[in-house]
């Protein structure tokens, strides 16, 4: 029989017997049927969902940076431009209301580590109204399936499968460390990778969505030649036709990504998840390229995904890391010195470039070149920010604790090379960054309380040396009167990480007038407000009566007077601490930095005292919570 001739016995059979369906277009009713379902949802209309998804998200960014650009404004008028007000208006009401729920956290322990998030509710919200959103869009249409997978691959998977797609781009450029939401938005990438991580999760539920149906259908048509049509096109067709047999890999290649990023896994081997996760999301590209075969408009998808990965390396590259600008010596590190100090933490003293800026609260990523070349760590920077003016070079200085990989080879080496008695050594470090800051900016309030577990003084310590500049610069011109700070740590000796910035601290604190008679209550006008409270938690600090304030001598090697602090015994009482110093008809900032429970009782704390904003009695009280990781 001529091949190309129709088959006359199959020709006018009605659709409901197997041998029509088998034999395809060859039918003329299945012929007639697959187009009637084509008309009834086209297959080319599925592609329409890849571009909500994408919808989507240029929305969430774009009223984020509509948000971002309004605040900046405001943030930098004058602050005499701003009234001080008597008390809340009706939009800082409104504003309190949902900072009283969005603020809050799960408990560290409980279901936040099953979710591998301990975000605030806020970002727990969001990341709700992104699973309903494409949810909403996967199930909203019907028939999800063609009557026979003949007729056209089933509805939902295509859309699902460009859904997926759509979220590759955005899953690249919240997964960069310079990335262009946080250029948009102003939210730091360390602030992005909870959703990084679980839009990663949604893409993959998507993709599984968009395959799974391929087999249920050509189960369901099985006796009609579903599945020799599956083993065909999965088996057999070459490039052009082995559309299912190219889906397998990247969607076992993204299913091994999301595992392998399990908290379980990635805080045990961060190193070797790192590289892998690279190496794999590289190949997952690279297959999705072959997978959806430039159809329709499926590798614009693609080509921004390549877009995005490009610039942010380009400017991670050549604009954050030091030593590879353009403007600076090439592959030449900073000079850096490493002290090991008590509690098993490391400070690093940095004296990076000139042109090298931060403000209070950022972090950089260091490279030692001399004994870890391929670890790049993320640390914040715990000195002053150099004010514009400054002409001296920059010193930064980072406390870094030690842990069992890359810290501790840090340790290591200071051992290998210090001199016995002063646990120090030299070296060169490159420095990446800056990154990260504070939102809202802290000059914006009348009063910032800081508040820092161990090693989370870093983010708080810059804070209160830049308040000290500002205020004792010729120029002071700021809206901020007063600055807190609470530091708990373990062992009293732990303020030896610090002491020369503490002593600047305490030599300009109102702490010091206290000692000579003056009412911290009572500053006068144009004198510096700044309360320095260190509650010391561990055995030590029990040996001793609780919550009985004592006056301790510290000293240390990198110093002959010691500066003399308030210490108090036990944990300090966030709601306390917030009842003792957010002040009435004023807006206060709360900047917390801890372990994950610190972080928990500071941001529920704070979530709980919004009720006072609510009674007209504070202005504002908002909140900022730096996380050591992701
Ligand atoms: C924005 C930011 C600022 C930070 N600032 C400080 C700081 O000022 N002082 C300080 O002591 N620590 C800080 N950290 C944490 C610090 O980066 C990690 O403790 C350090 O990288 C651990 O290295 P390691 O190889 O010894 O860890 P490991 O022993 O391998 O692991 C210990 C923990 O650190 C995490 N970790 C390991 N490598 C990295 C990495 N490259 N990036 C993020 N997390 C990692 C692991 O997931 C694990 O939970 C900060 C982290 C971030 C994200």
């Amino acid at each position: 029989m001529d091949m190309s001739m129709p088959d006359p016995t199959v020709v006018d059979l009605p659709i409901t017997d197997p041998k029509c369906v088998q034999a395809v277009e060859a039918c003329t009713a299945f012929y007639a049927a697959e187009n009637a379902s084509q008309a009834a949802i086209p297959w080319a209309g599925q592609f329409k969902y890849g571009h909500w998804a994408t919808y989507y998200w240029v929305i969430i960014i774009g009223l984020l940076s509509i948000y971002h650009v309004f605040t900046t404004i405001t943030d930098h008028r004058s602050p005499s431009a701003r009234t001080a007000g008597n008390g809340p208006g009706i939009l800082q009401k409104v504003q309190a209301a949902g900072r009283s729920i969005f603020y809050r956290r799960l408990p560290p322990n409980g279901i936040a580590k099953l979710l591998d998030a301990s975000p605030n509710y806020g970002v727990l919200a969001f990341l709700l109204l992104t699973l309903v959103f494409l949810l909403g869009l996967t199930f909203a249409q019907r028939p999800y399936y063609r009557d026979h997978l003949g007729y056209g691959s089933p509805p939902i998977a295509i859309r699902t499968g460009l859904m997926a797609t759509a979220c590759v781009p955005i899953l690249v450029a919240l997964a960069g460390k310079a990335n262009i939401i946080t250029l948009f938005t102003g939210i730091s990438h360390e602030r992005l990778n909870v959703v990084h991580r679980w839009v990663a999760w949604m893409s993959l539920g998507l993709s599984f969505i968009h395959a799974l149906p391929y087999f249920i259908a050509s189960y369901q048509d099985f006796g009609n030649g579903g599945y020799q049509r599956v083993v065909k096109e999965f088996y057999a067709g070459g490039f052009k036709g082995c559309n299912q047999a190219t889906g397998v890999p990247p969607l076992a290649i993204l299913f091994g990504l999301c595992i392998l990023s399990l908290p379980a896994i990635r805080h045990r081997f961060y190193e070797s998840f790192y590289a892998s996760h690279i190496v794999l999301a590289i190949t997952y590209l690279g297959l999705l390229f072959w997978h959806s075969m430039d159809t329709l408009d499926s590798w614009a998808y693609l080509w921004a995904t390549l877009a995005i990965w490009a610039a942010s390396w380009l400017t991670r590259i050549f604009v954050k890391t030091q030593p590879l600008k353009f403007t600076h010596e090439w592959f030449a590190g900073s000079p850096a010195t490493l002290t090991i100090l008590d509690g098993h933490v490391t400070r690093i003293d940095v004296w990076p470039e000139r042109d090298f800026k931060w403000t209070p609260g950022q972090h950089a990523f260091l490279r030692f070149t001399d004994f870890a070349p391929l670890d790049n760590h993320p640390f914040t920077i715990a000195s002053a920010a150099p004010t514009s003016a400054a002409k001296e070079q920059p010193h930064a200085v980072f406390l870094a604790r030690s842990h069992s990989g890359f810290t501790n080879k840090l340790t290591s080496y200071v051992h290998s090379r210090s001199e016995a008695k002063t646990d120090s050594t030299s070296t060169t470090v490159w420095i990446d960054g800056p990154y990260g800051g504070t939102r809202p900016p802290p000059s914006r309030f009348d009063s910032l309380v800081l508040v820092a577990g161990g090693t989370g003084i870093s983010a708080c310590l810059p804070r209160a040396l830049d308040f000290v500049a500002r205020a004792t610069s010729p120029n002071a011109s700021m809206k901020l009167k007063r600055v807190v700070m609470v530091w708990a740590v373990k062992k009293k000796s732990a303020l030896s990480w610090i002491c020369e910035e503490l002593k600047t601290l305490l030599a300009a604190s109102a702490g010091r007038r206290r000692d000579e008679g003056v009412d911290e209550k009572a500053t006068p006008p144009g004198e510096l407000d700044l309360v320095i409270r260190v509650h010391v938690t561990g055995e030590e600090g029990n040996e001793k009566a609780p919550s009985k304030s004592e006056k301790a001598g510290l000293s240390s090697s990198s110093q002959t007077s010691p500066p003399v602090v308030d210490t108090t015994h036990g944990r300090p009482s966030m709601s306390a601490l917030l009842a003792e110093f957010v002040r009435p008809a004023e807006r206060t900032m709360v900047v917390g930095c801890g372990p994950e429970g610190f972080r928990y009782d500071v941001a529920n704390a704070v979530a709980g005292s919004q009720t006072r904003v609510l009674k007209g009695e504070c202005i504002e009280i908002a909140l900022h919570l730096e996380v050591f990781g992701w």
